[in-house]
């Protein structure tokens, strides 16, 4: 099946940077949000993201004017129901995103492949709970979508060869490329990244290193472009945790439990980057290891 229309239901960090990439491909966009606040911020985004685009000349003054005129906003569900494909990217929730589908199932069109971005909570769950668990995958964007080659796609136990198909040609057409991966906690980026970053807490907790040395080593010894808690910070620590604790009770394996001194940061309000203080302290000119 040809997609020729997206919904997307959230318009945060991850919504309007699929809503951006989806439009620049040439795809009308439906974008919802429940916050009217957030769908004008996601269309200011846009927009200036287009015009970096522009101004760096990696697209034309034409192509920003038709992506941003293929983009259309609303906070009505139903309206997001009526495309090809949708792309739920709402909270890292489980009630809320159970709360959406059930809105939204309703609405939608015979042919719709309904999808989730979600970075932990199992697809073949989510898909149990919609009427089409055969036309329900994982479509997993990584952050920031316009940059980042990479989308994982995630195969529910229900999940048909058309659907897959349908949702790869998409892929293609944002010139990204697909990993394909099966439905297990944390799917495959995260399930090595994260408790790699974890460990790297360890390694820190424990005195092996302190936080300058821990990134030093990774990005001059592995040739890593960032070090893994510099990274951390730019991902939250929040989120760190809460993919750590996934995997923890997930695959029931201890090797994943979570450093305790990533707990701590956490409980502490340092979240990394968004709350200017994580392993680092970016309240300054230059960002101060925190340990
Ligand atoms: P975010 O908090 O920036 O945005 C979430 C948006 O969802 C908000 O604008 C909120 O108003 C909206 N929302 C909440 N309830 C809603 C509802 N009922 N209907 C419509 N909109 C609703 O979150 P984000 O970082 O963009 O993450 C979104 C999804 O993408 C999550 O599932 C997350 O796991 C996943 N993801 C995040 C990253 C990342 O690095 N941030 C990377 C890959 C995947």
């Amino acid at each position: 099946m040809e997609i020729k229309s997206v919904g997307i239901v959230g318009a945060g960090q991850m919504g309007n940077g699929i809503a951006h990439v989806m439009a620049l491909a040439g795809y009308e966009v439906c974008l919802n949000d429940i916050s009217a606040e957030a769908l004008d911020n996601a269309v200011q985004l846009i927009r200036r993201n287009l015009d970096r685009q522009v101004s760096r000349e990696k697209i034309s003054a034409e192509d920003r004017d038709a992506a941003m005129a293929r983009i259309r906003t609303t906070q009505a569900l139903a309206d997001v129901g009526k495309t090809d494909l949708v792309i739920e990217a709402a909270t890292e929730n489980e009630a809320v995103k159970n709360k959406i589908f059930a809105a939204l199932v309703p609405e939608l069109l015979p042919h719709t492949i309904l999808t989730s971005n979600t970075s932990s909570i199992s697809i073949t769950r989510l898909a149990s709970r919609t009427d089409r668990p055969e036309r329900f995958m994982g479509f997993h964007f990584m952050n920031p979508v316009p940059l980042m080659k990479l989308v994982e796609l995630i195969r529910g136990i229900a999940t048909d060869r058309e659907t897959y198909d349908s949702c790869l040609a998409v892929v293609e057409r944002l010139d990204k490329t697909a990993a394909s991966a099966e439905d297990f906690p944390a799917f495959i980026v995260n399930r090595i990244l994260i408790p790699m970053i974890n460990e790297a807490c360890y390694t820190l907790y424990e005195g092996v290193g302190n936080v300058q040395s821990i990134d030093m080593a990774l990005k001059l010894g592995a040739n890593h472009p960032m070090g893994p808690l510099e990274l951390a910070d730019f991902i939250g620590l929040d989120t760190c945790l809460a993919i750590m604790n996934v995997l923890h009770d997930g695959l029931a394996d201890t090797k994943y439990r979570p450093c305790p001194l990533l707990t701590k940061y956490v409980e502490a309000g340092w979240l990394g980057r968004k709350t200017q203080r994580g392993f680092y302290d970016y309240r300054g000119e230059v960002p101060v290891p925190t340990r």
